[in-house]
């Protein structure tokens, strides 16, 4: 497998630690890790993938995953190179999936293009933001998306206008695709306009979030209410389990130790979730994706004897 990959590009890592490529630096490692460049590398990897039904994922930054600590067996796909490029073209900004979000909202800024303001301050790729649906209470990618570019995992690539994605509170329809750009549709706006709507808006994102090995927020806000009311309302302010504790600024906020468990992670939210809903009767719905080989039971009783 690593003789065939390496024929496609000479980057790859094996025994990846996936703590390195994610915000909350914990997980277990990649079986391989594979960084591509152009279009002609992801399509020659995609063949590879097929032909021997090798279990693939694709990342951005890494700023929306828990990696379980077993790790992940198969093969992870980061886009670089010429899927990085942002082009500027008259109101609209084409975006290469592994362009970082924050570097599309400085350009579009330079540009006097409006439309990006609210993901001042949102870490991670474009290729991420799509797929999520990234935004604040003041907007979302998905309201500015002209039309966005995808591949399939057979290798065929499909333009699909606004009106064939389905963008709903921080998902979509696309993560079945590999997303390779997007272009945005933007309006004129003067940059000094825009860059006090930024300021603000980072602003208010210093007061109310921590710093700290995280991924944002963990859980959706449910219907009419905020999930980091319900889990303040809840449980004690910082409570922790192992290395992973619930932020004392925000506490929709978990944040990670240096040297911390992905299981510490995930055991800390199950409670908050278990918690919630015993007190106020809310179901809360991770809005970070967990990802990885799952313990099986004997591995789980293994942890709790040890712990
Ligand atoms: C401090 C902090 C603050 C944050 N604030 C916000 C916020 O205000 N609003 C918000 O929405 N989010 C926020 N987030 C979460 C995160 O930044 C966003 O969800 C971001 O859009 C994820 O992008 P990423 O590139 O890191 O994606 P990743 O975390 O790498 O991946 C997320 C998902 O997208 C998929 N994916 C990534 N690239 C592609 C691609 N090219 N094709 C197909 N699938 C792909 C992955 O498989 C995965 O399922 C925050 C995170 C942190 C750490």
């Amino acid at each position: 497998m690593l003789s065939q990959l390496l024929k496609i590009t000479p980057r790859v890592l094996t025994h990846e630690p996936m703590s390195k490529h994610t915000s909350f630096g914990v997980g277990g490692v990649a079986d391989f890790f594979v960084t591509i460049e152009n279009r002609s590398e992801l399509e020659r990897l995609l063949q590879l993938v097929q032909q021997y039904h090798i279990p693939s994922l694709i990342i951005g930054s890494g700023t929306n995953l828990v990696v379980r600590d077993k790790g992940i067996r198969g093969l992870v796909i980061r886009l670089a190179g010429e899927f990085r490029q942002i082009i500027v073209e008259h109101n609209l900004i084409r975006a290469g999936a592994g362009a970082l979000l924050s570097k599309a909202v400085s350009i579009a800024a330079k540009n006097e293009l409006s439309g990006l303001e609210f993901a001042a301050g949102i870490p991670g790729t474009i290729g991420g933001a799509i797929v999520g649906n990234a935004g604040t209470e003041t907007g979302c990618i998905g309201n500015i998306v002209n039309q966005v570019e995808v591949l399939f995992v057979d290798g065929r690539l499909e333009r699909l206008t606004r009106d064939s994605v389905e963008f709903s509170y921080r998902n979509s329809n696309l993560r079945k695709y590999i997303v390779i750009n997007a272009e945005l549709l933007l309006t004129k706006r003067d940059f000094l306009g825009i860059i006090s709507t930024m300021n603000s808006i980072l602003k208010k994102r210093q007061n109310a979030q921590p710093k700290g090995m995280g991924a944002g927020s963990i859980f959706k806000n449910p219907e009419g209410t905020f999930a980091w009311k319900l889990i303040r309302d809840t449980l004690p302010d910082g409570m922790r389990i192992g290395g992973a504790y619930i932020s004392p600024k925000h506490a929709n906020f978990i944040l990670a130790d240096k040297g911390a468990k992905a299981d510490d992670v995930l055991r800390l939210m199950a409670y908050v979730q278990e918690q919630v809903k015993k007190d106020c009767g809310v179901e809360l719905v991770a809005e970070v994706r967990v990802i990885g080989e799952e313990f099986d039971l004997s591995d789980w009783s293994d942890q709790s004897d040890n712990s």
